[in-house]
């Protein structure tokens, strides 16, 4: 199953020339003042900054944002478990709307919860990597060593076969950086970014997050949804979430699957 090709390779190479000619640029510049001269270098620096945390921007490389399809059908992604407070429930929750869906998971908690991966795969879902260890606040700037290892060690625990390939990579809080479209293309991944956002980790009204959902919904629509979250404060909130989002969804005629790879689109 192909994956869209990455034609980006050019635009990452001139972001990256330059990001290495401006200094110089600058040193030439200083005769005219100090703002003249930092002007080269901070345009620089925003080229290099935007497409890495704005998470849509495909500056860097492919980010399917949609898949395509002539049915009414969206792709449902729970990210950030598995989780014993929640995964089980998630699970249910799908079940009773006859929904698939695609669940891109953290390594680490993988490892902790083998039984969990077992269950989503028994149930007919489909698992993808979320990196080893979700480093969220830093994943934006690490080391092209240290992507290679999140990205492995999470692939590690996805029980991927040639029947059943975990083809979709999402990077924590949608940032990626120079490094991650070429370690990807490598492993034969796809870079998932989404149509809709539930928000539903930082909203707390179950019923705002599918009304948001359900506004921007479309056929081919990447819809994202978490797991995980206030598991202690409000463990029921993300489950509810998904089962308000398919319920408005599934009032208006929409299927829940799971795309092939080459139906992914930008
Ligand atoms: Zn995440």
């Amino acid at each position: 199953m192909p994956i869209p090709r990455d034609n980006s390779a050019p635009l990452r190479t001139l972001l990256l020339v330059l990001a290495g000619v401006a200094p110089v640029v600058s040193f030439f510049l200083l005769g005219h003042g100090v703002l003249v001269a930092i002007a080269p270098l901070f345009l620089s620096h925003m080229l290099l900054l935007y497409p890495t945390l704005v998470a849509n921007s495909q500056w860097l490389g492919p980010v399917f944002t949609s898949f395509e399809t002539s049915a009414r059908e969206v792709w449902i992604t729970i990210d950030d478990g598995p989780s014993p407070a929640h995964t089980l429930r998630m699970l249910d929750v799908l079940q009773q709307f006859d929904a698939r869906a695609t669940f891109f998971v953290i390594g680490e908690s993988a490892e902790k919860h083998p039984h969990l991966i077992t269950e989503i795969l028994t149930r007919g879902h489909s698992l993808a990597n979320h990196t080893h260890t979700h480093p969220s606040r830093t994943f934006w700037c690490a080391s092209a060593r240290r992507i290679r290892r999140e990205i492995d060690g999470c692939a590690e625990q996805l029980r991927s076969t040639p029947e059943r390939p975990a083809q979709f990579f999402r990077a924590p809080a949608g940032m990626k950086n120079f490094f991650v479209h070429p370690a990807l293309a490598r492993r034969g991944l796809a870079l998932v970014g989404w149509t809709v956002r539930g928000l539903d980790t930082v909203k707390q009204d179950a019923a705002r997050v599918a009304e948001r959902i359900e506004k921007r919904a479309r056929p081919g629509a990447i819809i994202l949804l978490h797991e995980a979250h206030h598991t202690d404060t409000h463990p029921e909130f993300q489950p509810l979430c998904l089962e308000l989002t398919l319920q408005r969804l599934a009032a208006r005629g929409y299927a829940f699957v799971i795309p092939r790879p080459e139906q992914l689109r930008r």
